[in-house]
């Protein structure tokens, strides 16, 4: 456990995040949305730095990364907690866990290094659940990683703050970015947050900005996210703010978690 990055005291020794848009305001001894960040005597903490709940040596297809050095190895990361509360999520068993969850590993970011290496991979994938809610451990162990000449790539939900995804994000080279649907109305109801706005716009600054490469992820729910109307809009914005050389995945849905 360690103090958090990003956040504000209030009175009466509640705390503000401002890590990502929900900009929770936490009271003492209390948690915010991802579960995984706590107010402890007035000042924010992040319960699951260096805590590992998933690794392995992946394909980068498999991210999924298909015009970011085809054929290398990605070596993926995750922990626990996600700022998302989504229905459907495929990995809610760790995404919606907090530092209890019983198989979490310690490890540094030096160790997280030297197994890529050891593997013979390319790059350091943070995904599995939402690396916006390890930001601390994802950073140092992204600019670790890039001095040591190997790639970063976030899978995400780019659901971050400006200010933090600029601090992030000149160590980043790829970038898969989920957009859930393309209607307010689904992400209040099924991802249960405010709205799509934060997830495009992080995706124009990695590209545009950062020179990130980006792929997004499109998963079509049948009746909830998938009428000509919505995937047309989606696909109009992608071609006219990220350019028509984006890659986009629609992928297909599973039932799972709660839907
Ligand atoms: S990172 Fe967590 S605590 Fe911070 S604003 Fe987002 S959901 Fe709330």
């Amino acid at each position: 456990m360690r103090e958090a990055m990003y956040w504000e005291p209030l009175e009466g020794n509640r705390v503000r995040c401002r890590l990502c848009p929900l900009n929770c305001i936490i009271d003492e001894g209390r948690r915010g949305s991802c579960r995984v960040r706590k107010n402890i005597g007035g000042k924010l903490y992040t319960l699951n730095y260096g805590k590992v709940s998933s690794i392995a040596a992946d394909p980068v297809e498999k991210k999924p990364l298909f015009h970011f050095y085809p054929g290398s190895c990605a070596f993926s990361i995750g922990t626990v907690g996600c700022n998302m509360h989504c229905l459907h999520c495929q990995n809610w068993e760790i995404s919606q866990a907090d530092e209890t969850f019983p198989y979490l590993e310690e490890a540094t970011p030096e160790a997280i290094v030297r197994l890529a290496k050891h593997y013979e991979c390319e790059s350091l994938a943070y995904t599995y659940n939402e690396p916006t809610v390890w930001y601390e451990f994802v950073l140092e162990t992204s600019k670790l990683a890039k001095g040591e000449g190997l790639k970063n790539i976030l899978v995400t939900n780019g659901y971050i703050n400006e200010e933090p995804f600029r601090e992030l994000a000149p160590y980043i080279d790829a970038m898969n970015i989920d957009i859930k649907a393309f209607r307010d109305e689904f992400y209040r109801k099924i991802s249960k947050v405010p709205s799509l706005e934060p997830s495009k716009r992080t995706a124009v600054i990695a590209k545009k900005e950062f020179g990130i490469h980006v792929e997004l992820t499109y998963l079509i729910i049948p009746t909830l996210n998938d009428s000509e109307e919505e995937i047309r809009a989606f696909a109009r914005w992608v071609v006219e703010e990220l350019g028509g050389d984006t890659p986009v995945h629609f992928s297909r849905f599973f039932p799972y978690y709660r839907l």
